[in-house]
């Protein structure tokens, strides 16, 4: 018999949207019983590691306005954002800026004392809002701390979800591997909201942590939901050499420069507007393009880079406003940002695809809500701007929070608990993976899949690329890899990886197919072999459902409210 638990309202992630949502749940109901399960440490979560700022519109009286912000995420995204989606993040921002500060975010400061915002890539107006360059941080800080004002949230650290079990009509609970005992879990519960982050480390060049694998994707994928748009992936364009760890926009919002060989400010030929604070798709395009042409920088480490110049900011201001990324590029690069020119080349950044969501995060599953990167809500269309993701998790945790404690407060299970489900998820995982006989190394076929992503699906793609890592991608599928040398029962780090290798593949598969399918340019997703946006065609997000076979693929609409889509110029 499987070991069994209960909660009203159950979290995967305690990321920056698993947090807000538990405390809106909690702030809706003192009554639920909230679980908060994470594979890491709560301060593990990749949000810690958030740089640059949270986008807001706080300064009305100085020019700035919530219109402004909507377009510019609009614009940002290439026009597949659903505006109604986008509205509603811009509208709410402003006061869960204010809402965070009265929960302790210590938001760095003007000399008036007023909050400080400084400019990022794609915006009319100075709107992220920081304290210094460890944003992430201190807001996961903040959100944990007010978590312990409520007795009803219960963190459980290093668990592994593994899947979701549902009756076809609503949702009844998950299975997770207490990684400490090593002790499989039904966990049964009314309400789930899927926050369990970004998918990045589907690259090998990435700025995530490692634990951002796409286990939660692939868990409602393979519970029937839909997983959408996953063909936009973010390449940032200040990835530190040669490890990818970001150097944030911050940094160009501060003044930094892009370099190439001939010491020209590049960015003049492809954004003369707002040059290196152009949104991030059209930044790593210029960088790629200089490359392809032969102005680029030969590293040490056998790739071609462009240089981010930020000296004539001066000590002072790269040690008060860009701390960290002075640490990083010391320690990591062994470069003193004030001193020297920093080595950077795109890096995989952000998922703008996820689990398909309407605009109040719920699924098509009664009682299952997406929040935050894991979540595809069509807020960030075809390109993210900077600082729209921390703001988005805020926003969408405290929405889908609000939501799932209310149902999980009326809602009441029609039909007895799916034992057979978890017996059959039992037998994947222990039959299919921890006691398989696979003869391949898993860390290496991990990297390998990685390594293909990078070589073929990374800021320009062509037919043939994108049809040959395909068939890469199948060709590794197929070998045997899955299992598990460790036979431990305690902390067993290797079964847990193998499980996320598992995941690597099915998504990475519809990351491929999305790609091929639209046959187009928008946002980050730049074909060599059609290089125009075409929304005769392809004005529509991408839906995935999980078939044993093969991703079936759908089109969905986007919802245009007022702004129709024009050619983007900076
Ligand atoms: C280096 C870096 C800097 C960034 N800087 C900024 C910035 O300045 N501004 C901005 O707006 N955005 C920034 N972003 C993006 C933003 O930080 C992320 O999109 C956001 O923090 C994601 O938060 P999340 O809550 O969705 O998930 P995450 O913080 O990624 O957390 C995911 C959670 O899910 C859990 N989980 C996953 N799978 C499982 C499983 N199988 N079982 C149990 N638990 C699981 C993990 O343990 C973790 O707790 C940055 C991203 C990176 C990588």
């Amino acid at each position: 018999m499987v070991d069994s638990i209960e909660y009203d309202l159950i979290i995967v992630g305690s990321g920056l949207a698993g947090l807000r949502a538990a405390i809106e749940a909690a702030k809706t109901s003192p009554s639920i019983k909230i679980g908060v399960i994470s594979k890491v440490q709560v301060m593990r979560s990749h949000s810690v590691s958030a740089e640059g700022g949270t986008a807001a519109v706080l300064f009305e009286d100085e020019g700035d306005n919530i219109e402004s912000h909507i377009y510019d995420t609009v614009k940002g995204s290439d026009f597949l954002a659903d505006q109604d989606v986008a509205e509603l993040l811009c509208k709410e921002m402003p006061r869960e800026i204010y809402q965070l500060e009265h929960w302790g975010m210590p938001w760095s400061r003007r000399k008036d004392g007023k909050i400080a915002q400084r400019p990022f890539g794609g915006y009319s107006f100075p709107r992220a809002t920081f304290a210094s360059d460890k944003v992430g941080f201190f807001l996961m800080q903040t959100l944990y701390d007010t978590c312990q004002k409520f007795d009803n949230i219960e963190f459980l650290n290093e668990w592994f979800v593994t899947s979701i079990i549902h009756d076809g009509q609503q949702f009844m609970g998950i299975t997770a591997i207490q990684i400490s005992s090593g002790t499989f879990y039904q966990i049964k519960a009314k309400s789930l909201i899927i926050a369990s982050g970004g998918a990045g480390r589907l690259y090998s060049f990435a700025t995530y942590a490692y634990s951002s694998t796409p286990d939660g994707l692939d868990m409602a994928y393979r519970a029937g939901l839909a997983l959408k748009d996953m063909e936009f992936v973010q390449f940032h364009p200040t990835g530190i050499l040669p490890s990818g760890i970001l150097i944030t926009e911050a940094a160009r919002g501060e003044g930094g420069y892009l370099i190439n060989k001939d010491g020209e400010r590049f960015m003049k030929r492809y954004a003369a507007g707002k040059m290196e604070l152009s949104p991030r798709d059209i930044v790593s395009r210029s960088i790629m393009t200089e490359i392809r042409e032969g102005r680029g920088f030969m590293h040490e480490s056998g790739v071609e880079c462009m240089k981010l110049d930020l000296r004539h900011l001066g000590d002072e201001v790269i040690k008060e406003k860009l701390g960290a990324i002075r640490e990083i590029s010391i320690k990591f690069s062994g470069i003193d940002p004030a001193q020297e020119m920093l080595d950077i080349r795109p890096v995989c950044h952000y998922m703008m695809g996820g689990i398909h969501t309407n605009i109040d995060g719920a699924t098509e599953l009664k009682g299952v809500w997406a929040a935050g990167e894991a979540a595809c809500n069509s807020v960030h269309g075809a390109n993210r701007l900077g600082a729209n993701s921390t703001s988005e998790c805020i926003v969408w945790g405290k929405i889908t929070g609000a939501l799932a404690a209310r149902h999980a407060m009326s809602g009441k299970q029609s039909s007895p608990f799916p034992h057979h489900l978890v017996v059959l998820e039992e037998k994947r995982i222990y039959d299919g993976v921890f006691r398989g006989q696979g003869e391949y190394n898993p860390y290496e076929v991990r990297q390998e899949l990685t390594d293909i992503m990078n070589d073929k699906a990374y800021v320009f793609k062509t037919e043939s690329d994108l049809v040959d890592g395909l068939k890469k991608l199948r060709e590794l599928k197929s070998k045997t890899w899955r299992h598990v040398d460790d036979k431990a029962k305690e902390y067993n780090t290797n079964f847990t990886n193998v499980m996320e290798l598992d995941s690597m593949f099915r998504v990475a598969e519809v990351v491929l197919v999305g790609a091929i399918n639209r046959r187009e340019s928008r946002g980050s997703h730049a074909r060599l072999d059609y290089p125009q946006r075409d929304d005769a065609n392809f004005l529509h997000h991408t839906l995935a459902y999980y078939d044993p076979k093969e991703p079936i693929m759908k089109k969905h609409p986007v919802t245009i409210t007022r702004y129709q889509p024009v050619e983007r110029k900076y």
